[in-house]
């Protein structure tokens, strides 16, 4: 899958990398114990820690260090036991601190890999160059008043993960696909809830373009705080054609931080990008080095779930799904539960494309999600063995489901209260076969003659005589026994 923007002066690739910043799923901040839930009234949840007052000191969190560990162990990354905060100096209206606590040369996690699943059903590893910890930043709030900004601080001290990827992303498309896999692999950890409209996870998006087949990189710009996958896929390809035109009219692209504008489709610049040494970090006085022991990492590695990855490659050998299948059903653990318990003691493929196929597209159509479905998986599960013990047919169970869907009844009690039972019994069937050939002799003499398809209209005049309820298979059969098809 290669991505290419063909230029006048030849072909140019796109070079991305992502810098994520998740918010960790905790009750109190990073530094402070003040609480971190979404919505609250503005400044409720500062504590003095949080707004900066003087003599104030930072404590750190245990248990967002057991999430960053946690994630660390999801993205098969290294942990680094002795990791160290620093301060990022920086003056901003909504860092009463003046600096932001992070961590900068001696993160707690170093590098890692994560795999994506392309659409073809092959994979791609892309690596992960480092995970820190760090606080977030408030809220400037520009829209209260036409002539003053408000400062709202619930936010300040909120605990981040940054998770920085190497420039290993050559599309729009693999962009969206490891922003997708990330936030699956951190809802699967339950380290970061990867609610993007409600900001818990941003992405800065950083570009450069370079002649095809060049192993250089060029300057790269970084787009900031990009909240939804689809814009991070727009304004990765805004910025690369920008880019291409720039060098190709003869210009320069600048390191800078740029900014993307939804409605107009465009990127445009925010100001020169800082480089690491603007920030005068140093190790932060008020905390000592955070030292882990092996035995605190291997525990936290023993609580860990099964990953989309491992689920992804269980569901292929045990149910003998595609990896495709298995991919789209391990994207959200939901899904994946919903499945399994749908599919137990049934035929997994079926299962797997009832979930993918109507479920999915009812869901969908509903604007639900999975967790809201009227159809619970034991019912849809139900309605499997109702086709595997012929009670009706796969065309019939359709109807039931969506019947199903629009109720929440059970596919059984629907099916007898409809009297949906598919007829099995041979002499009935025989009986509606026989009529049917007496009455349209001509087209029994152009079955007999040797031509097959004519036999499909015979099978669609005997289902319509019985209401769809005829078993289309025996219907076949006998009609094959009885014109010699
Ligand atoms: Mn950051």
């Amino acid at each position: 899958m290669s991505y290419l923007i063909s230029g006048e002066s030849g072909d140019w690739e796109v070079v991305i990398g992502l810098e994520i910043h998740a918010q960790i799923v905790s009750q109190a901040k990073l530094f402070s114990g003040a609480a971190t839930a979404f919505g609250a009234g503005p400044n409720t949840q500062v504590s003095l820690v949080d707004a900066a007052m003087p003599g104030m000191l930072p404590v750190i969190n245990e248990y967002c260090v057991e999430q960053a560990v946690k994630t660390g162990l999801g993205l098969k990354a290294k942990i680094n036991l002795h990791s160290v905060f620093e301060r990022k100096n920086y003056f901003y209206a909504d860092l009463p601190q003046g600096y932001q606590i992070s961590q900068y040369a001696e993160p707690i996690v170093g590098e890692g890999t994560v795999v994506l699943d392309m659409p073809d059903g092959e994979t791609r590893d892309i690596g992960i160059e480092r995970l820190h910890m760090e606080q977030d930043a408030g809220k400037s709030l520009h829209d209260q008043d036409p002539k003053r900004t408000f400062i709202d601080l619930n936010r300040s001290g909120v605990a981040l993960m940054e998770i920085v990827s190497k420039p290993d992303l050559r599309s729009p498309e693999e962009a969206g696909i490891y922003l997708r896999k990330i936030r699956s692999i951190l809802r699967y950890l339950g380290t970061c809830d990867g609610n993007m409209e409600q900001g818990s996870m941003r992405a800065d998006v950083n570009v450069s373009v370079r002649p095809a087949g060049s192993d250089a990189l060029r300057t790269r710009t970084e787009i900031k705080n990009v909240n939804s996958v689809r814009f991070v896929m727009q304004a990765i390809e805004h910025e690369a054609e920008r880019q291409v035109e720039a060098y190709e009219a003869g210009g320069e692209v600048v390191q800078e931080t740029r900014l993307f504008d939804a409605a107009k489709n465009e990127t445009r610049p925010m100001r020169a990008k800082e480089y690491a040494h603007d920030y005068r970090y140093f190790p932060d006085p008020d905390l000592l080095p955070l030292v882990l022991a092996d035995e605190d990492v291997e525990r936290i590695r023993k609580s860990l779930p099964e990953l989309p990855d491992d689920k992804k490659a269980r569901f292929v050998s045990d149910y003998g799904l595609s990896a495709y299948d298995a991919g789209v059903l391990v994207a959200e653990r939901e899904t994946a539960d919903y499945f399994e318990t749908a599919a137990k003691g049934r035929d997994a493929k079926q299962a797997a494309n009832w979930v993918t196929g109507n479920l999915f597209g009812a869901l969908n159509k509903a604007g639900k999600a999975i967790a809201e479905s009227p159809v619970p998986p034991g019912a849809l599960g139900g309605l499997l063995d109702l086709m595997a013990d012929d009670t009706i047919s796969g065309r019939m169970a359709k109807d039931v489901f969506d019947e199903m869907f629009e109720t929440g009844k059970d596919p059984a009690a629907i099916v007898a209260d409809k009297g949906l039972e598919q007829i099995t019994d041979t002499g009935e069937i025989e009986a509606v076969v026989a009529r049917i050939i007496a009455e349209n002799p001509d087209q029994a003499d152009d079955v007999r003659s040797g031509n097959d398809k004519a036999i499909g209209w015979f099978v669609g005049q005997v289902m319509k005589a019985t209401q769809g309820k005829a078993n289309p298979k025996m219907v076949n059969d006998l009609l094959r026994e009885k014109l010699g098809g």
